[in-house]
């Protein structure tokens, strides 16, 4: 079966860094850094912390590349987590965000939350 690295469009569009994820894509060759497999059909580039919670959309070591099943269940962690932030009002829902608590304290909640659903999982 052939790999393929892709972004999807939706990404691309979001973001709108296309070149600096390709670059680090190309870079570290398509290896996921949560479960370490190398024949997936499909690899992408995560934000380790989100941007959506304040995490840094152009420093490298924000990134990880993942499959598409370890990319999947991370993107429900990080909605729920986000989700959470909302409600606890934390944060603005929406692309626009307003963030009404410092963005450290929405990265150290988004840091804890997210263990604690890796450890329930
Ligand atoms: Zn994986």
């Amino acid at each position: 079966m052939e790999t393929v690295v892709s972004l999807s469009r939706k990404n691309l569009h979001k973001n709108r860094e296309p070149s600096e994820k390709w670059k680090f894509i190309q870079k570290h060759g398509r290896v996921c850094k949560k479960c370490g497999s190398t024949d997936g059909y499909n690899y992408l580039l995560d934000h380790i912390i989100p941007i959506g919670v304040g995490g840094d959309i152009h420093n490298e070591n924000n990134f990880q590349i993942l499959c598409d099943r370890c990319h999947g269940k991370k993107s429900g962690f990080d909605r729920k987590i986000m989700n959470e932030l909302v409600k606890k009002k934390y944060m603005t829902k929406g692309i626009l965000k307003i963030f009404y608590k410092p963005i450290e304290e929405c990265i150290e909640y988004y840091k804890r939350r997210f263990k604690e659903l890796e450890d329930e999982n």
